[in-house]
């Protein structure tokens, strides 16, 4: 008979299978995606299988998982493992709320909306701003834009789209914005994308060069995405200078801090979102620069009516009780929603909101450690600029996306490339705050010998030249 206590106890022995596992291999053994189900048994069978086979099957699974709390990944925008945000997020996973009705979450209503609260004041939004827990950063810019264009065109909810709303973003942004416009009616081909300067921030000016023109034409401006801390570069446009034109052409702005949103908890680099309160809404990920785990995604309303105009819909068979302010379902895109606020509420409440602060500062120190680095190195070209966590190099003369590759195969790092203009660089990102400057220097020693000793990488390169 299984019970939970018994699965809880294989979960600790899986649990130190895994840590020690990390200790000791910080890149996983990769499996060739074509020889996938060849190598490890992930069939599905009508009979049920042996405990024993069972537990040591899931030791392979973890064992050859990619590792992203190690001190050798910086693919993406995550990495490390704040602990206790995973035990928030295991209590969560145990009490299994659903977040829309204060009936079946209780307190974890008030845990979310104790974050939320919390967020709002600290960006400086007033008394009527409240937000939700969409799904990720890309649902937070959906629901963001959903609400931009009711806005704009209140009898868009009813009649569908009938007027030539137009929407603007910078050519660095996510490309959720593309999707996002197709599945609110808006359609791909009705976003003007604003040129950026030679750091990655869009020209302000051009957005407004964008929005007269669009005018004279008879679209009707209605939502302007401005990123904070762009995919690739990690750049903050400008957001003060943005607001004056969204203000002077009554357009809804968004802030998108999906990557770099959380330098709002920092002292020292909250000037880079300077303005964020004049935004109507804005959004950032816990799992990013805060180190919870996936997905902790947080969307703030300077004005809470457009969510609930927007996203509420009253359903008899499920709010009973309590009342609206309780009931957070009536904000909310799901129906059934995940509680992904309690693992970032055990982290904030166990180290503070100075705590948040340092987590963020130790991100922005790790990257100058990277950056002095590759300065002081005449045999590396440095492509990004200051304040931001994206630290894009090429080293030597080798291809970037031959190398980022290779360093993956050979299960030596792992670390991703981008572009920028006519550039292609790796792009090594210091977001794990668990991470010391040794680990930092120790990345860039570990790529050094791998090229090396690596005599493809010198075929490449000498290719390229
Ligand atoms: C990561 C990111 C997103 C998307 O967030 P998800 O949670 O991955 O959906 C959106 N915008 C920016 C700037 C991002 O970095």
């Amino acid at each position: 008979m299984s019970t939970i206590k018994n699965d809880l106890k294989l979960f600790n022995e899986l649990a130190e299978v895994l840590l020690n596992e990390e200790q000791q291999n910080p890149v996983a053994e990769r499996i060739e995606a074509n020889q996938l189900y060849e190598t490890i048994d992930l069939s599905l069978r009508d009979t049920a299988m042996v405990d024993d086979d069972f537990k040591s099957l899931l030791q392979d699974v973890l064992v050859s998982t990619p590792k992203t709390a190690t001190s050798l990944f910086f693919n993406q925008l995550f990495g490390g493992r704040q602990p206790k945000a995973v035990l928030g997020d295991l209590l969560a996973v145990l009490l299994n709320n659903s977040m829309y009705t204060y009936k079946v979450a209780g307190p974890q209503v008030g845990i979310e909306q104790e974050i939320i609260r919390k967020s709002c004041n600290l960006i400086g939004y007033g008394s009527n701003s409240n937000g939700t827990f969409p799904t990720g950063g890309s649902m937070s810019n959906y629901m963001a834009l959903v609400m931009g264009r009711d806005a704009k065109d209140p009898s868009c909810r009813f009649d569908g789209m009938r007027k030539p709303l137009i929407i603007y973003t910078s050519i660095e942004s996510h490309y959720s914005n593309a999707k996002n416009a197709s599945f609110a009616g808006i359609g791909r081909n009705n976003i003007r994308y604003i040129e950026v300067d030679s750091e990655g921030k869009m020209i302000p000016e051009k957005l407004e060069e964008q929005i007269k023109e669009d005018i004279k034409n008879g679209g009707i401006p209605t939502y302007v995405n401005a990123t904070a801390g762009t995919t690739v570069l990690g750049a903050f446009d400008p957001i003060d200078k943005i607001a004056d034109i969204t203000e002077k052409y009554d357009i809804w702005l968004h802030v998108d801090g999906a990557y770099c949103g959380s330098v709002m908890f920092s002292e020292k680099y909250k000037h880079l979102i300077k303005g964020v309160e004049r935004s109507n809404s804005f959004s950032y990920n816990a799992h990013k620069m805060l180190g919870t785990p996936l997905t902790c995604s947080i969307l703030l309303v300077n004005d809470k009516k457009h969510l609930h105009n927007s996203f509420s819909n009253d359903a008899s068979y499920l709010y009973q009780t309590d009342g609206d302010d309780f009931n957070l379902g009536k904000t909310s895109f799901q129906c059934g929603r995940r509680n992904d606020a309690l693992k970032f509420w055990t982290l904030w409440k166990s180290i503070g909101t100075n705590g948040l602060e340092q987590i963020v500062d130790k991100q922005l120190e790790l990257a100058k450690v990277a950056v002095d680095y590759i300065k002081n190195n005449p045999d590396y070209t440095l492509y990004s600029y200051d304040d931001s966590i994206s630290v894009c190099f090429n080293y030597k003369d080798v291809d970037p996306v031959a190398l980022c590759t290779a360093l993956y195969e050979n299960q030596e790092t792992v670390v991703g490339f981008g572009s920028f203009n006519e550039d292609t660089f790796v792009r090594f990102v210091t977001i794990n705050a668990t991470n010391s400057k040794n680990d930092i220097l120790n990345f860039f020693k570990v790529l050094e010998n791998f090229v090396a000793n690596t005599s493809v990488l010198k075929t490449t390169s000498a290719l390229n030249t």
